[in-house]
């Protein structure tokens, strides 16, 4: 795989168009259990046997069905909606408390803006209350692949 990747959310958008060129890729029919409590699976027009990694035996129903509810069309609609997300909590460079001469970069989601407010607290130190990026949500976002080679646990944890 490539260098470490220092930015969470260029983690994140790399990860996401991995996995929506995956489902892209894949057949776009409707999965499905043709036959309930059996071991197998259906792919568009194909039906067949699920092999376990080792090639030892059918897999069990409850991983056929786990198998059905990750197809193209549902790992594509968590891109869109992950992306969404992305979109909203984003690095924001504000003024920083003038006080303390500290230059915050906060989520803009997250704070430190007031609901409906495009400016930034600055009427004292009081209501300064920032939620730095990444965020507590980015990083729940970008633990979903925790065992990337690329994530970067010491600094990105939730
Ligand atoms: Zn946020």
């Amino acid at each position: 795989m490539g260098a470490v990747t220092a930015d969470i959310a260029a983690f994140i958008l790399a990860r996401l168009a991995e996995e929506e060129r995956d489902a892209r890729a894949a057949c776009q029919e409707p999965w499905s259990m043709p036959w309930p409590g059996e071991p197998f699976l259906a792919i568009g027009e194909f039906a067949g046997a699920i092999l376990t990694p080792e090639g030892l035996g059918v897999v069990d129903p409850p991983e056929v069905q786990h198998m059905v509810r990750q197809q193209p069309a549902a790992t594509l609609a968590r891109v869109v909606a992950l992306r969404g997300l992305m979109g909203l909590h984003r690095t924001t460079s504000g003024p920083g408390v003038p006080e303390s001469g500290y230059n915050a970069t906060v989520c803009d989601a997250c704070g430190p803006h007031e609901p409906g407010d495009d400016g930034w607290k600055l009427e004292g130190i009081d209501v300064w209350d920032p939620v730095m990026y990444p965020c507590p949500t980015i990083r729940h976002v970008a633990a979903i692949w925790r065992d990337h080679e690329d994530y970067d646990e010491e600094r990105w944890k939730p």
